[in-house]
């Protein structure tokens, strides 16, 4: 039986750092999932910079789409709130957010201890290559790891606005 995980509207009053099932869809046979890799508390405390988060997509997407599970890579990017980023994935199984974790941490290990030219930094390979911000970027990936990451998300239900069910992805 699949563990299909109905998209679900989330208590952001209450989340805490850590990886979670944002949603799961079927996709051409595989499983196709939007995991919510959240760094900081919503509304309770300092977003993570946009010139940090900037840099992390660069470094982490590299990192990902260079490891073992890049075939199963489909996105890696921030949220516009600026608490996380989204990592969707295409795997034959159902992914959950704990077979991801190691591959998370070493992602932000990576990007803690990282050195040298942010990949694709560059006027031909980025669209605002001046909004980077490496030292920050490394600080904030060793604040996400020292956090006690959760793995589930406290849930609430849609609100609708204007006749519309509200989604923020
Ligand atoms: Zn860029």
């Amino acid at each position: 039986m699949p563990k299909l995980i109905a998209s679900f509207q989330v208590d952001h009053t209450r989340i805490l750092p850590g990886i979670y099932v944002s949603r799961r869809d079927r996709v051409g046979g595989r499983w196709v999932t939007t995991f919510d890799i959240r760094m900081k508390r919503p509304n309770a405390e300092a977003a993570v910079h946009p010139n940090a988060m900037h840099t992390i997509e660069h470094v982490v997407a590299t990192y990902l789409r260079n490891s073992f599970f890049a075939d199963k890579v489909v996105y890696w990017g921030p949220m516009g709130c600026l608490t996380g980023c989204y990592f969707i994935t295409a795997t034959e199984e159902e992914t959950m957010p704990r077979d991801i974790e190691k591959l998370i941490r070493g992602a932000f290990r990576h990007m803690a201890n990282y050195r040298g030219e942010v990949p694709g930094a560059t006027a031909v390979n980025c669209g605002n290559f001046r909004l980077h911000d490496l030292a920050v970027a490394k600080l904030e990936a060793k604040d996400f790891l020292s956090r006690e990451w959760r793995f589930e998300y406290p849930k609430a239900r849609r609100i609708r606005c204007g006749g519309k069910t509200f989604f923020d992805a």
